[in-house]
């Protein structure tokens, strides 16, 4: 058994936590490298949340993720945000440095390295269709505007929930466009278009078979594809763009590679990427 003397400890705040990928992809990181830590799971129920942060100053304890439905309840027991987790008042990574802690956000840069890595494309003076006006939604259309895209149309089931995003991110400076989750309405923009990405929960593992208001014939190369589920690795959506021809990207990466950032920002090392990923897909086959 392996000594957990001088054992450094990260964790997972959340609840409930389910079937997190984290602590599988992290703990097989750090054996790769050889490091002294051990990532594990904190369900902390809501009422124990400030106790639960606190507990990491009292604790020593490295840092941790933070997921739903704390990414925004635990700011104000932070010390210091990073800039882009001010900008999106979320956080998912705390890092505790010689007792301060601090929150950033690394959802955003994980989509973007996923799309700049993976496709070897970037998003400067290009044009997307975000479906999906969520966390995660919200930390992709941040980034990708930041990262210099031109035109961001968001279409969302609840157009208000669009709205409120779109509104935020005018407030930084961006034109944003919102339109209603509807067949016509998708057809039209999706011509115009050189991303489609899905950031709604439609298409995910239990309900794999729901579908988006989009037919296959719409998906034409070279818009490429993007799906933020990982579960399935291949969606519906993802299966459609595939068979038209076009380029297709699934959430594992996203997963990845905010799971990445974290994780230089606790070690200082740079992330074995590719061991990381690995744990994901060989895990999620095993699932399916
Ligand atoms: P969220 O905050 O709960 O947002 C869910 C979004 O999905 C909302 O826009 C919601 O629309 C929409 N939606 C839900 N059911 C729908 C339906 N039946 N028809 C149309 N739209 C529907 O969730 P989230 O955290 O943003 O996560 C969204 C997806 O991204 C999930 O599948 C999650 O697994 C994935 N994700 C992946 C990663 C990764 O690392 N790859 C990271 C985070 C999230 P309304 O506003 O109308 O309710």
């Amino acid at each position: 058994m392996k000594s957990i003397d001088g054992m450094r400890i990260i964790g997972i705040i959340g609840y409930p936590l389910g079937h997190s990928l984290s602590p599988l992809m992290h703990n097989r990181a750090f054996e790769h490298l050889g490091l002294h830590y051990q990532y594990t799971l904190f369900p902390v129920k809501e009422e124990e949340l400030g106790h639960a942060i606190r507990g990491i100053r009292a604790l020593n304890i490295v840092g941790c993720n933070v997921t739903i439905p704390y990414k925004e309840q635990v700011i104000p027991f932070l010390d210091y945000l990073a800039p882009g987790a001010k900008t999106l008042g979320a956080v998912n990574t705390i890092v505790n440095k010689d007792g301060e802690l601090w929150g950033y956000n690394t959802d955003g840069i994980g989509f973007y390295r996923s799309l700049t890595e993976e496709l070897g494309t970037d998003v400067q003076g290009k044009k997307a269709l975000l479906i999906g006006a969520g966390g995660a939604a919200r930390a992709v259309a941040h980034a990708l505007l930041e990262a210099g895209l031109q035109e961001l149309v968001i279409a969302n089931r609840n157009l208000d929930n669009g709205k409120r995003l779109a509104n935020e991110l005018e407030k930084r400076g961006y034109q944003v466009q919102v339109v209603e989750l509807k067949e016509e309405i998708l057809r039209k923009f999706l011509m115009q278009m050189d991303f489609l990405i899905n950031s709604s929960s439609v298409g995910m593992y239990p309900q794999i078979e729901a579908g988006l208001p989009i037919k296959q014939e719409w998906l034409r190369p070279p818009l490429i594809l993007c799906d933020l589920i990982y579960n399935p690795v291949k969606t519906k959506l993802l299966q459609m763009g595939e068979a038209q021809g076009c380029q297709i990207l699934n959430g594992v990466g996203m997963l990845v590679y905010q799971g990445a950032a974290a994780f230089e920002l606790w070690t200082g090392q740079e992330a074995p990427v590719e061991i990381m990923k690995k744990s994901v897909l060989e895990f999620l086959a095993e699932e399916s």
